[in-house]
């Protein structure tokens, strides 16, 4: 055959394999139609495929077009008998005309076989290991090109990811008969349980813990957000028609079935055929029988499909995470880009919309991402609980900002609760009851109660100074991001903003915001806070914040990566958009410019040259700016901490960013829970370089204030205080009880305690004497 016509063949004949996938349920029939397919496209009489049994030696013939159908799943042959045989062990294609001369020839007679004149067997391999054998076989003599044995190597290669991913499937059947013989086993005895032992409450109770984010009592209706999946809805089941949602999941499936051929085929020819196969594996999936059988029975049992399919799909991919095989243990990764795939056909592109729980609920989320939270309707969340997620997460320090109680790393929280199901959020002890007793909801509504009498007694504090008891002043400023936190702010007492984390609106909307939107922004936060000073901060994305409309790169590494100044920076146009609005918005009020993550003087100088550039842009077109706005930096890098002393040369005042800055000292990710024993506000490392940092400012005459999350444990403010600082920037609900803890306190004490655990070398240690002097603090020492 010609060169280019066996190279055709190669890729027609992968297309026609994928739609092939389509029209078969099994791994038996998917094998058939392939054997009559490449027998007819290679123009061979007979096409076989053999496939390993479980003992890795015997081949088994598993399809055939051309020998008899007797013989399918019965003749065998070890690894190295027979030609077929051969192959396999050799590992390579073996070709040869005439075959019954050679000495390994083997003669079944079960086959039918004829006499044929040339053999062709391509052996199949799975990562390393040998799984199976493709054989062609003609009647007339005929020597295979390399052409042809190439395609039918890679035709060879698309099996191989069909037979893996078909047992894979089957894998999981048998882990979920086996997990359902288990739990049929589990409910028997409970059964034979609750006979027995009938008690006078019998509703079903179920409690979860996590870590308190931020702390609160609060009960109502669970409203589930599934962003893993690009689910960017909050999946309303009210009134689910079952009938409609079965066809948009038909609908929707089908489509994804032809996206999914038309990646294929772009991939192989873009990239490679051993690239585009893993896109079999998501066919196969798509055509599972008791996939689609399990997302309809959910859709009968009344909900919507992108439920169902949320749901489904979970499954799976826990399933896959728990196999001991790593590359199986990959295959989650498919699954989950399969589910968002599909739903991404059920509920079209969503990204952009605002979100809107229909009355008030608790968010229940495996991760909520700053722009979640930017985008929903932050009045109606009573509560929220993540699966993952850590305490410092953009998202969770913004649901501190608006006081929301919050539970994070909740394992299992998708898995148990459901749409609707009655919570109860303890994110003071970090439990959550699903659906509770009502002897148990009777009593935390006891508990809310008291809740909001002590939020009514830390009302008093809102205008009075924060103060130590013998009188030293310590400011008090909110973090804010959105507008709405403004409000938050001005009711919890704070003096002004301390942290403006612009990156928030942006992210709440569909595209970067004009300077003129920014400057109507701004001023309209530095208007309401009266003549109250307010640091704005410049844009802050990537790590854990993206924005909707401006893709980041995909990173290793995104923490350590293209990140804050460094994307402004490298975006100079918007840069000095977002300066100008926030020079013009001084005119308004008391603003500060502070930028964030800065690591070197040469960065910060190139902002200030920015910072030059949007001055005179201003006067050129002739509008209104502040010429007093003090300039900031975060210390947020360790580099920037030993250049404090220099940095003070260029700026006026230094912002410590906690949240950061501990991340980046003891290398741990602020958001992964598996480290978050190693992130550690206490550790001595870190107490060090906030004093240095602290101390070189304020020797250098320059203001100095902490504005990451650590300021609002009392026993840490207490050092920072007695290491010298006097400002500081915390999410505002938390003001109250710090201002009412400061009144407890004196100077002498904080100094005293500092002294003491400078001379400690563990957290551990750090963390056991604080404790104590807090217990004696509470007691009115
Ligand atoms: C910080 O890093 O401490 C900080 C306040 O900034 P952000 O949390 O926004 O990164
Ligand atoms: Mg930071």
């Amino acid at each position: 055959m010609p060169r280019q016509a066996t190279h055709q063949i190669g890729i027609t004949t992968l297309e026609d394999i994928s739609a092939l996938i389509l029209q078969s349920h099994d791994l038996d029939e998917t094998l058939r139609n392939i054997v009559t397919l490449v027998a007819k496209r290679m123009r061979s009489d007979v096409c076989s495929i053999y496939l390993l049994d479980a003992d890795n030696e015997t081949l088994r013939l598993q399809a055939s077009k051309g020998l008899s159908r007797k013989a399918v799943g019965k003749v065998t042959l070890r690894i190295g008998e027979g030609l077929t045989g051969m192959a396999a062990q050799k590992r390579h294609a073996i070709a040869i005309e005439e075959p019954q001369e050679h000495p390994s020839y083997r003669y079944f007679k079960e086959t039918g076989e004829e006499r044929f004149h040339s053999f062709l067997g391509i052996p199949l391999f799975d990562r390393d290991n040998p799984l199976g054998v493709i054989v062609l076989q003609t009647k007339t003599p005929r020597q295979f090109s390399k052409e042809e044995i190439s395609a039918l190597s890679t035709i060879a290669f698309q099996i191989t990811s069909i037979v893996v991913n078909a047992r894979l499937l089957d894998s999981i059947r048998q882990h979920e008969e086996e997990s359902q013989r288990v739990s049929q086993a589990l409910a028997q005895a409970q059964q034979t349980l609750t006979d027995t032992e009938k008690t006078t409450e019998t509703s079903p109770q179920h409690v979860l813990t996590g870590h308190v984010a931020y702390p609160g009592v609060a009960i109502g209706p669970a409203a589930i957000l599934e962003e893993r999946l690009g689910f960017s809805d909050i999946l309303h089941e009210e009134e689910v028609d079952i009938d409609a949602e079965l066809k948009n999941l038909e609908s929707a499936l089908e489509k994804t079935c032809i996206q999914t051929i038309f990646l294929e085929k772009r991939v192989a020819e873009r990239l490679s055929e051993s690239d585009a196969a893993i896109f079999h594996t998501h066919l196969m999936i798509l055509e599972d029988r008791s996939f689609i059988r399990k997302l309809q029975t959910e859709i009968s049992n009344g909900h919507c499909a992108a439920y169902a399919l949320e749901k489904i799909v979970a499954d799976y991919i826990e399933v896959f995470r728990k196999m001991e095989d790593p590359y199986l243990r990959e295959r989650a990764t498919d699954m989950e880009d399969i589910g968002r795939r599909i739903l991404a056909n059920l509920v079209g592109d969503t990204s952009g919309h605002t979100l809107h729980l229909k009355h008030p609920g608790i968010l229940v989320a495996r991760q909520i991402l700053p722009s979640d939270m930017a985008t929903l309707d932050n009045e109606q969340i009573l509560a929220i609980i993540t699966e993952a997620g850590e305490k410092n997460a953009h998202a969770v320090i913004m649901a501190k900002s608006m006081g929301i109680p919050s539970i994070v790393a909740v394992n299992g929280a998708l898995k148990h609760i459901a749409p609707e199901d009655n919570l109860i959020v303890d994110a003071n002890t970090g439990r959550i009851y699903i659906n509770p007793l009502d002897s148990v909801k009777d009593e935390y509504q006891r508990l809310q109660l008291d809740q909001t009498r002590e939020l009514c007694r830390l009302e008093e504090y809102r205008d009075q100074p924060a103060m130590t008891s013998d009188g030293e002043r310590i400011i008090l400023r909110a973090n804010i991001g959105l507008i709405s936190d403004i409000n938050v702010a001005m009711r919890f007492g704070a003096e002004g903003v301390g942290l403006y984390r612009t990156e928030f609106p942006y992210m709440a909307r569909g595209d970067f915001p004009g300077r003129n939107d920014q400057y109507e922004l701004y001023s309209r936060v530095v208007r309401e806070f009266n003549g109250q000073p307010v640091t704005i901060r410049t844009l802050d994305i990537g790590g854990d914040k993206a924005l909707p409309y401006f893709s980041l790169p995909k990173e290793d590494n995104p923490f350590m990566g293209w990140r804050s100044v460094r994307v402004s920076l490298d975006n100079r146009d918007i840069f000095r958009t977002q300066i100008e609005a926030i020079l013009m918005a001084g005119c308004h009020g008391p603003v500060k410019l502070l930028f964030p993550m800065i690591s070197s003087l040469d960065e910060i100088r190139a902002c200030l040259d920015v910072v030059e550039e949007a001055r005179k842009n201003l006067q050129k077109e002739g509008v209104n700016y502040s010429d007093k706005v003090p300039v900031g930096v975060m210390i947020e890098v360790p580099a920037a901490v030993r250049l404090v002393p220099k940095l003070a040369n260029e700026v006026d005042f230094f912002a410590l960013g906690t949240n950061d800055l501990v991340q980046y000292l003891l290398a741990a990710d602020r958001n992964n829970p598996l480290v978050s024993k190693y992130y550690d506000p206490l550790h001595p490392a870190v107490l060090q370089v906030l004093y240095e940092v602290t101390d070189a400012a304020i020797s250098k005459g320059k203001g100095v204030s902490l504005c990451g999350e650590m300021a609002t444990d009392p026993a840490t403010l207490l050092l920072l205080i007695g290491m010298g600082l006097r400002e500081f920037s915390m999410p505002a609900p938390f003001i109250p009880r710090i201002k009412a803890f400061l009144k407890g306190v004196s100077m002498e004490m904080a100094c005293r305690h500092y002294t003491e655990i400078h001379r400690m070398d563990s957290s551990t240690q750090i963390r056991g004497y604080l404790d104590k002097v807090l217990s004696e603090i509470e007691m009115g020492d």
